[in-house]
């Protein structure tokens, strides 16, 4: 990355590449989307909750992998081998007085499906 690729794009004249993205990201210890400006409201695409740069999944080189949170992905692995796994840790997690395990298990059953980690 050179002085004058910066300056060009602190001045908007040009945008950084997907890799000089990745090299800032890595150098500021931020993600990509805050990088960005945080365009995109992101979410775990394993458990779905919404992710913050604190909550952000790392690569085992220390990358940020945007797409899962840091309980559902770590060190390079999944936590969860199964959609039944995740909701045996979900559903008494947020099970409460108002909130019991059945409904949330309904809740969880007609959401979580969709996210992409468990597509296909
Ligand atoms: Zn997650």
């Amino acid at each position: 990355m050179t002085r004058q690729a910066i300056s060009r794009w602190e001045t908007g004249e040009t945008l950084p590449n997907v890799e000089s993205l990745k090299q800032l990201s890595v150098l500021y210890d931020v993600s990509i989307n805050t990088l960005l400006g945080s365009p995109r409201k992101l979410y775990c695409q394993c458990c779905g909750m919404p992710l913050e740069d604190a909550s952000v999944s790392r690569e085992p080189d220390g990358s940020f992998n945007e797409e899962y949170c840091k309980w559902c992905y770590t060190d390079g692995k999944f936590t969860y081998a199964s959609l039944e796994d995740l909701m045996a840790y979900l559903v008494p997690a947020m099970a409460n007085e108002s909130w019991p395990e059945d409904q949330v298990r309904a809740y969880l059953e007609s959401q979580l499906p969709k996210l992409k980690h468990w597509i296909e």
